[in-house]
C-alpha cells in the first residue's frame, strides 16, 4: 500500500506533480489548504474554529490542523494516501511516525529545485490583464497574451517578495524533513529542475520501472 508524502519548495511544481501522481496511483489526496476550506464549508465545530483564524488572517494552529489530518486519515486508512504539503514541520512528521492515531508514510518524495531557478520562474510569470491567464514568458519577453491578445502584466516584485518569505519558511521548517526521511530510509529525492513531463517521468519510473 502506498502512503506517500510529497515535499517541495514554493514554485517547485509540487501541485502539478501531485495531481499527476494522484492520477497514476489513484490515491485519495490530502492538501491541508483544501481540507481547511472543506471543514469550513461543512460548518463543523472544527470548521467554525478554523474560520475564526482564517477570517482574521491568523495562522491556523498546528494542533487544529493535526486534528483534521487525524480525522481524514482515519477515513482513508484502508486505501493508502498521498499528502500534498503535509507534514510541513519535523514535529508533524514525527507525529505521523510515532502517534498511533496517525499512519506513517511508506515513502517521502522530495522535489529539489535550486532557489535561483525558482526565482527565475517567479520573475518570468505574467498575468493577462484581459482574460486573467497566468503564463510564463520566454527570453523574447512577449508582451501580449497568446489566447486573447491582452496585455501581459508582471507582479514580479510582489511575487518575489512573497516567494522569498515562503521559501525562508520552507528552508527553516520543512527542509529538515529531508534528513529525517533519509534516516528512516523513506526518502526519494527528485530533481525538479526540468519540465513537468521530465520530472514526472522520473517519478513514474520509480513506480513503473521501464527496464
Ligand atoms: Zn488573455
Amino acid at each position: 500500500m502506498h502512503r506517500i508524502v510529497l515535499i517541495g519548495p514554493p514554485a517547485s511544481g509540487k501541485g502539478t506533480q501531485c495531481r499527476r501522481l494522484q492520477n497514476l496511483l489513484n490515491l485519495p489526496t490530502l492538501g491541508t489548504g483544501k481540507l481547511l476550506r472543506k471543514e469550513v464549508e461543512l460548518g463543523t465545530q472544527l470548521g467554525l474554529e478554523v474560520e475564526s483564524y482564517l477570517s482574521s488572517g491568523a495562522y491556523v494552529p498546528d494542533a487544529l490542523i493535526m486534528e483534521l489530518v487525524k480525522n481524514w486519515m482515519a477515513r482513508h486508512s484502508e486505501s493508502g494516501w498521498l499528502l500534498d504539503g503535509f507534514p510541513r514541520t519535523l514535529a508533524q512528521a514525527e507525529a505521523l511516525e510515532v502517534d498511533v492515531s496517525f499512519q506513517a508514510p511508506t515513502l517521502a518524495i522530495a522535489l529539489e529545485v535550486p532557489q535561483h531557478e525558482l526565482e527565475q520562474r517567479i520573475a518570468s510569470r505574467r498575468e493577462c490583464a484581459d482574460c486573467g491567464a497566468t503564463v510564463s514568458v520566454g527570453p523574447s519577453n512577449e508582451k501580449n497574451c497568446k489566447e486573447c491578445g491582452g496585455l501581459l502584466e508582471s507582479r514580479a516584485d510582489d511575487d518575489l517578495e512573497n516567494f522569498r518569505r515562503r521559501f525562508a519558511n520552507y528552508s527553516e521548517l520543512t527542509q529538515p524533513l529531508f534528513d529525517y526521511y533519509a534516516a528512516n530510509g523513506k526518502l526519494l529525492t527528485i530533481n525538479g529542475s526540468g519540465t513537468s513531463d521530465e520530472v514526472f517521468a522520473v517519478i513514474n519510473n520509480h513506480f513503473h520501472p521501464s527496464g
